[in-house]
């Protein structure tokens, strides 16, 4: 019997070869296998009738080849193939296919699917490139038996039948993974895991693991073919629910366990909000008022803050941020402020000195490319407290900092950290601690005492100095070296938080990210964490004019960037690639920076800005843009997050098409910043995809973060969306988080109420066996990330 757990190869039919494809796609286990869901069905009993075809509509037809070939014409080669039922006839046309030229032969069957369309002469029905399986034909992946030929046939005729995206270059194709998948559940152990409390079951009507893995693969007679289409059947929905609800289980655990922690109730004194309006450069806007009261109360709560701030490009999230830095400042804290580039980090030290400098406050800079001598020193500020606001790249948390009295962590643009580094993030400032609840049980028991001595040195993010060692706590400022020195650390245990000065807990964390998704999803999503919506940008802001033009009117664009340039403006023009040889076809940022520095703007002051350069060559380009003595920035997507120039009212992006949404937006976000009207001008050079058109449309149809974050949602996939890959993502695998943000929302209720349990409804036993299932699940997926 198999498992759910059991390596693939274990399945008939899946030798080393195939498991290697299977691997490629993160198919290891039955599981896995079991949870590689369609991607559609085709409804082969009751197939469409050529004669009652309607143009417009998806249409699956069986029919029987009647002849094919290849026809030339003077732009390319088509295939076309006629398929016949009975006496009428359907052509099919593929374009370019030269490749189908020796796969059918007159008389076999054929299952086809595709959009029916009109010839505009013949007026005769047709399907333009269908998707076609050939019927009866066992000939890939095993032997040519007879009882093997008819076994195949029984899955794929006469039922509705599941359509797999096929992989390792077509090998695996759709049929091969009906028969994998079939003899898969064939051989599954009838006892399957049932770890969704009761009562969750019953509110959502959710049919049992086993009968929801059959029917997903194999529906059931009779099943509606919309609701399969629309994964709305009840087999959809149970793995859907499971995989959303497991998720949303660890997210509340994680967050309940974060409340229940010491935190650091800050002070917010008249002298603290003085202190705060004296820093102020403008008027906060409505939008910035209300998002720093709900983090001054969560900061003055004696529980730890865990709250994103959402706000689009431009809509001012840093100065909010350095308000809750001074918070924590004025209170005798550190403030750790981790942006996503070092170009960041460095921007934000500069408009921190600007803004914080002149009130006194002490900022330091640390970020990977500083030379060894210069990070300990900083080290040293740090650790002894000198560093008041200390503002790096992600290498704060990877390299061994120790505060000697961190209060606030704000992260910037988190959606460049992506969901699973944020909680990682979030487990380094808590590591110890949790590592000694890690045998609770679970609700109910969280509020033991706080041991926050045990917090010894250890994560990014460490305790007070003089809680580390005894080296660091010597010279910690304004401490009493024999009181430091006589402290062993078994000491610390027996201290009581009342002897702790004012010892900081958990630190608070601020996440700020530009990430436009709606509310709902996003409290469900983050589900760990409060949100705060900065939804109005600051005054005076006319809206970015888009246009998208063809790189044969380079010459006007030009033009039209120099008389900006002449306005007393300045210009980014953006690339995709850094050098020639990356992508041979595409203008390089290196060679057009020759081109336009030498010719097109050489009487204008033009720099070069990418991410290859050093960091001491791209800090002082970026400075001398900041300060205007750079009139055109010619960049590659280095730029693209936070880079703050408000004089800047011109974005040039080169093969626009070859950039994301997100991304086009976030490098649109540079501009527009200041009172001057902006433009920015997407040009496209080559082949545009449909896809590719309708985000270069929807760029110049609206600035709205929101509406092109739906947009690109949709065309690229929850998956990509939330976070680069190499961060590590919140991968689901039958979810789709757009399609099923109403079971998304339901998982995160029921989540919450199993947690608040033992009660009634849900026995401890039901809620130990959820996050039995739910640890394993998020090591599975998310690797290193542990919660609870
Ligand atoms: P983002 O939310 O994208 O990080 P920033 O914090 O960089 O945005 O702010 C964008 C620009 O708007 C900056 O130049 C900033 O100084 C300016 N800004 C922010 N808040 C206000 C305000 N209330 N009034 C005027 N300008 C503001
Ligand atoms: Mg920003």
């Amino acid at each position: 019997m198999l498992e759910l757990s059991t390596p693939v190869q274990y399945v008939k039919g899946v030798g080393p070869r195939i498991a290697d494809i299977l691997a490629g796609k993160g198919i290891r286990t039955v599981g896995d296998l079991l949870y590689y869901l369609p991607f559609r069905y085709e409804d082969r009993l009751n197939p469409r009738g050529i004669s009652e075809l309607r143009p417009g509509e998806m249409a699956t037809v069986i029919g029987e080849v009647r002849n094919s070939g290849l026809f030339r014409t003077r732009r390319m080669p088509i295939f076309q193939l006629t398929v016949g039922q009975g006496r009428t006839r359907l052509r099919c046309l593929w374009f370019n296919a030269t490749y189908l030229q020796d796969k059918f032969k007159p008389g076999q069957m054929i299952a086809l699917y595709g959009k029916v369309e009109e010839d505009q002469r013949s007026r005769e029905l047709q399907i333009m490139q269908p998707q076609f399986e050939i019927l009866g034909d066992a000939s890939d992946g095993g032997e040519n038996g007879a009882a093997e030929k008819k076994a195949a046939e029984s899955l794929e005729i006469g039922r509705i039948v599941p359509i797999y995206e096929s992989i390792g270059q077509g090998r695996l194709t759709p049929r091969w993974f009906r028969r994998a998948i079939r003899t898969a559940l064939d051989n599954l152990t009838p006892d399957l895991p049932e770890p969704v409390p009761a009562v969750v079951r019953a509110r959502l009507g959710l049919i049992a693991p086993r009968a929801a893995l059959w029917n997903v693969h194999w529906p059931e007679p009779g099943e509606s073919l919309q609701d399969l289409q629309s994964s709305r059947t009840p087999a959809h929905i149970r793995l859907i629910f499971d995989e959303l609800f497991f998720v949303e289980l660890g997210l509340e655990l994680k967050r309940r366990q974060q409340k229940a922690q010491t935190g650091i109730a800050f002070r917010l004194d008249e002298s603290v909000r003085a202190a705060i309006k004296k820093i102020l450069p403008f008027h906060p806007t409505a939008a910035q008022k209300k998002v720093l009261k709900e983090i001054a109360a969560d900061m003055e709560k004696p529980h730890p803050m865990r709250r994103l701030l959402q706000g689009d490009v431009g809509s001012g999230k840093t100065i909010v941020g350095f308000e809750a830095a001074i918070i924590a400042i004025e209170n005798g804290c550190q403030v750790a402020l981790m942006a996503p580039t070092e170009i960041l980090a460095q921007q934000h030290y500069f408009s921190a000195r600007r803004i914080l400098e002149n009130a006194g406050y002490r900022i330091v800079l640390l970020t990977g490319s500083l030379e060894a001598e210069r990070k300990r020193e900083i080290r040293r500020h740090i650790a002894q407290g000198n560093a008041q606001l200390v503002i790096g790249t992600h290498a704060l948390l990877e390299e061994n900092v120790e505060f000697a009295r961190l209060g606030l962590v704000i992260v910037d643009e988190q959606h460049r950290f992506g969901v699973m580094q944020r909680l990682k993030l979030m487990k380094k400032s808590s590591e110890v601690e949790e590592d000694s609840r890690a045998s609770l049980g679970p609700a109910g028991s969280e509020t033991r005492p706080h041991t926050g001595d045990a917090h010894v040195g250890t994560g990014a993010f460490a305790r007070p100095a003089e809680q580390s060692s005894a080296a660091d706590a010597r010279v910690a400022p304004g401490r009493s070296p024999s009181r430091a020195e006589s402290r062993e650390p078994g000491d610390a245990e027996r201290s009581s938080a009342a002897q702790r000065p004012a010892a900081p807990a958990e630190p608070d964390v601020l996440v700020m990210t530009a990430t436009p998704i709606p509310r709902t999803l996003a409290l469900t999503l983050y589900g760990d964490l409060d949100l705060s919506v900065l939804d109005e940008l600051p005054p005076g802001r006319t809206p970015i004019v888009t246009k998208c033009v063809a790189d044969n009117q380079s010459p006007k664009v030009w033009e039209f960037v120099r008389k900006q340039v002449a306005a007393g403006h300045q210009a980014y023009v953006v690339y995709p690639v850094i050098s020639e040889n990356e992508e041979s076809e595409l203008k390089a940022a290196i060679k057009m920076y020759r081109e336009l520095s030498g010719h097109v703007f050489a009487d204008l002051k033009v720099g070069l800005l990418h991410g290859r350069l050093d960091a001491d060559l791209k800090d002082q380009v970026m400075r001398m843009f900041q300060k205007g003595e750079l009139q055109i920035l010619v960049a590659t997507t280095v730029i693209e997050v936070g880079v703050d120039v408000p004089n800047a009212t011109v974005m040039v992006i080169e093969h626009a098409e070859r950039f994301g949404l997100a991304q086009l937006h976030q490098l649109r976000g540079r501009i527009g910043r200041g009172a001057a009207k902006s433009y920015c001008v997407l040009m496209t050079g080559g082949k545009i995809t449909e896809e590719g058109q309708r985000r270069l449309d929807a760029m110049v149809r609206t600035n709205d973060g929101f509406q092109i974050a739906e947009l690109d949602l949709e065309l690229r996939g929850p998956g990509e969306f939330f976070g680069t890959r190499q961060a590590g993502l919140p991968s689901f695998r039958v979810a789709n988080i757009i399609r099923d943000a109403q079971l998304l929302e339901a998982a995160k209720r029921e989540a919450a109420a199993v947690l608040a349990g033992p009660n009634s409804e849900v026995s401890s036993e039901e809620i130990s066996r959820a996050l039995v299932h739910m640890r394993a699940r998020w090591q599975l997926t998310y690797g290193l990330v542990e919660v609870g």
